[in-house]
């Protein structure tokens, strides 16, 4: 058995945010190929069993076509799913997980971000759904009409809490990362199910608002969420970060809650600048080896390479 297989045995990857379906829609990158921050051959090679892709809606344009803009890219994802089916599947059913966790292709979850793209309609959440959409990452950085944002004060709406009860109904995890913290609090009141927050670091070591604070921390993982650190070196140190920037946000986390509720967001072109020694996709291996390195058991390591996200994904999805 080469190392390669024995990577991805142990540790399933799951990385909970990237961009990376943008470019590949406008055609500034072809994701079939290798290069770039990630592309199909790197996740392959990496061992990732469920890489999530956001579908980016902007916040400002007309609504139909921020709608128009967000449905391309859900399709985008959809195509290229169908064109490699040898790669890749869509992750769908928490049923199906196991199975496709076999298969060694990487499973593909489908996330919006950016509310915008319901248009203000509930109908238009059960049709992301039937579209394979499984989570949301209810605002950008701005207020829209479900919740604050981190640069635009304001808690959820009432549309926002009706939004996250169907999103609990259908079976959607609901994401928390890029909201104010009024609109934070607000959904880990709504919501009955464990919440994500995707792409997302601790304020404690890197003051900014798109990190999570220590009380948001210990309140998402007792509702048993889970936390993808991101990546961007904006978030993990204000300037220049490392690999092993990472690792302390990754640590703090444990630190402050355990073992169990910390994951990776890469934020993989969605972000302007990657600490050293994880610049893209192919990088992940050798993060899993910082931890191992570190000291943190296989097991725990395991659990933070993907296994927490597997289980909120078991938790949230129907079978
Ligand atoms: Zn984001």
């Amino acid at each position: 058995m080469d190392e390669r297989k024995i990577r991805k045995t142990t540790f399933p990857l799951v990385d909970g945010h990237c961009d990376s379906i943008a470019g590949h829609v406008a055609g500034e990158w072809d994701l079939t190929v290798g290069g770039g921050r990630l592309s199909l051959p790197m996740l392959r090679q990496a061992g990732v069993a469920v890489q999530f892709f956001a579908c980016f809606v902007k916040e400002d344009g007309k609504p139909e076509s921020l709608i128009l803009r967000g449905l391309e890219l859900v399709e985008g994802c959809r195509r290229l799913i169908a064109e490699n089916p040898a790669d890749l599947c869509l992750l769908e059913t928490a049923a199906r997980l196991d199975e496709v966790l076999d298969t060694g292709k990487t499973a593909i979850l489908l996330s919006v971000e950016g509310g915008k793209i319901l248009g203000g309609k509930l109908f238009m959440l059960s049709l992301l759904y039937r579209l394979g959409v499984r989570s949301l990452i209810l605002t950008w950085n701005y207020a829209n009409d479900l919740a604050g944002g981190v640069r635009e004060p304001g808690g959820l709406t009432t549309f926002g809490r009706d939004v996250v009860r169907e999103m609990d109904r259908l079976g959607m995890l609901v994401d928390v990362s890029h909201l104010s913290d009024p609109a934070f609090w607000d959904v880990l009141d709504v919501s009955v199910r464990s919440v994500i927050a995707s792409h997302s670091c601790c304020r404690s070591l890197y003051d900014h608002p798109r990190n999570l604070t220590d009380g948001q921390i210990k309140a998402l993982a007792e509702q048993g969420g889970v936390i993808g650190i991101n990546f961007y070196t904006e978030f993990l140190t204000g300037g220049k970060a490392a690999l092993e920037d990472v690792v302390r946000h990754v640590d703090h986390v444990c630190s402050l809650v355990g073992p169990d509720f910390v994951g990776l967001g890469s934020d993989f072109d969605g972000c302007e600048s990657l600490p050293v020694g994880l610049e893209n996709a192919g990088c992940l291996p050798a993060l899993m080896q910082a931890l191992l390195d570190r000291g943190y058991s296989e097991e725990n390591t395991a659990k933070i390479a993907g296994g927490n996200f597997l289980r909120v994904i078991r938790q949230v999805l129907a079978d």
